[in-house]
């Protein structure tokens, strides 16, 4: 029984290191308004990612990081299999 409650724990955790790790998400650069894709991974490091295009840096907010998951979460971002 134990063995049970084990692995459901982990199970969680691999879901939510699968979500924040591999999940690509396009931002908008307030600079010049082009797409590029980040990962959760970088976001929630050093909460800044850097445009690929002009290469501004955009620094976020931990309650703008928390929306954002919540927001990809709702949005059927759930990585299976
Ligand atoms: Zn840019």
């Amino acid at each position: 029984m134990n063995q049970a409650t084990l692995a459901s724990t982990d199970t969680d955790k691999a879901i939510k290191t699968l979500l924040s790790n591999r999940v690509l998400i396009p931002m908008t650069c307030d600079h010049c308004q082009q797409d590029t894709d980040v990962s959760m991974e970088t976001l929630q490091s050093s909460s800044t990612f850097m445009c690929e295009h002009c290469y501004q840096v955009r620094s976020f907010v931990p309650a703008e990081l928390e929306v954002l998951q919540l927001l990809l979460t709702q949005t059927g971002y759930r990585i299976t299999g």
